[in-house]
């Protein structure tokens, strides 16, 4: 991965007025930047400000205040750049059924002026394996297959960054699981990918850094590990040949939740307690592990941690 930013974000603010008295602050000073080639993923629960965001960057909404540059262009002074330089997926599927993929693609590229022999119709159709079905109307597609159709339809221009908001809201296991592959092998070719998600374990497989909003503001950023470093406490199962007094083992931020048949369950705080000092207290008791097993935090205890009010 390289250092190139192909997203800055600096002090973004948005406020949607209601009426004269009060005004939602949908986006608090925002700031973050987002690296070439890699996939990085905004999460938030219902009303974050995730599609607020969007919006911002693909010009539907305007920002109260505050800079973004996307790919080098500077929002306020050149627009046009910056949605040359991007790609949107939408989350509603929104497609005129009287049209068939192919057909559709064409239209859409020249919408964005691209001159016909630079047009990749079929290579796109191809990645996102809709082929068989250029020439077949849009309304005899299936879910899944209409929703590889928006992802095709911005990618005509062949934008350096894509971004898909909330692409798998309401869709079914088996197809949530081939448009991620799809992502996947746009972004080995080179593509950055941003996207907003609520399904936490798919950030955690997908998404090399993740910014986790709520009620407008960043409150974490960091990459898909370190976050879920942050949850430092650990469960660990300890299996003991022999029984032994779990009396002795006597540490600070250590809890002993259960001890049957051998089998000692442990809950202890990881920056505070190493594992290495719990087995000393067994051994000086004589006794040797046989098992241990450990409960890995995932992001969605971090998640709950860190949006809990
Ligand atoms: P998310 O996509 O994370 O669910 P949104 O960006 O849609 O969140 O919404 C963020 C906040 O802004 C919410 O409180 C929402 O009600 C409000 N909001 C979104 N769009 C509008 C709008 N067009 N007018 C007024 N308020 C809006
Ligand atoms: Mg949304």
């Amino acid at each position: 991965m390289n250092n190139k930013k192909v997203l800055t974000v600096k002090n973004l603010n948005k406020f949607y007025s209601k009426n004269s008295s009060k005004s939602v602050h949908a986006l608090n000073n925002l700031n973050l930047e987002v690296n070439e080639g890699e996939i990085f993923g905004l999460l938030g629960p219902n009303g974050a400000g995730k599609s607020t965001f969007i919006n911002i960057l693909a010009g539907t909404s305007i920002k109260s205040s505050g800079e973004v540059f996307v790919w080098g262009f500077n929002l306020d002074t050149n627009p046009r750049q910056v949605r040359a330089s991007i790609g949107i997926v939408p989350q509603e599927v929104n497609l005129d059924p009287f049209f068939t993929p192919k057909k559709l693609l064409e239209l859409h590229a020249g919408l964005y002026g691209v001159k016909k022999k630079d047009r990749i119709t079929d290579t796109i159709l191809k990645l996102v394996s809709l082929e068989d079905q250029a020439n077949s109307y849009s309304r005899s597609l299936s879910g899944g297959m209409k929703r590889r159709l928006l992802v095709a339809k911005a990618l005509v221009h062949q934008p350096p960054i894509v971004i898909l908001d909330e692409p798998t809201a309401g869709v079914d296991v088996e197809l949530r699981s081939n448009l991620w592959k799809n992502v996947k092998l746009l972004n080995k070719q080179g593509v950055t990918i941003i996207l907003t998600t609520h399904y936490l374990t798919e950030a955690e497989k997908m998404c090399d850094r993740i910014g986790i909003l709520n009620k407008g503001e960043l409150v974490a950023l960091d990459s898909t590990k370190n976050l879920i470093d942050r949850i430092q406490r650990k469960n660990v199962k300890l299996l003991l040949d022999k029984k032994i007094n779990i009396e002795e083992i006597n540490l600070d931020f250590l809890e002993i939740i259960s001890y049957k048949n051998n089998l000692l369950e442990i809950s202890y705080d990881k920056s505070k307690v190493k594992i290495e000092e719990v087995i000393s207290y067994i051994h000086q008791q004589n006794a040797n592990i046989s098992d241990i097993s450990t409960d890995e935090a995932n992001l969605e205890d971090v998640f709950m941690r860190l949006t809990k009010n």
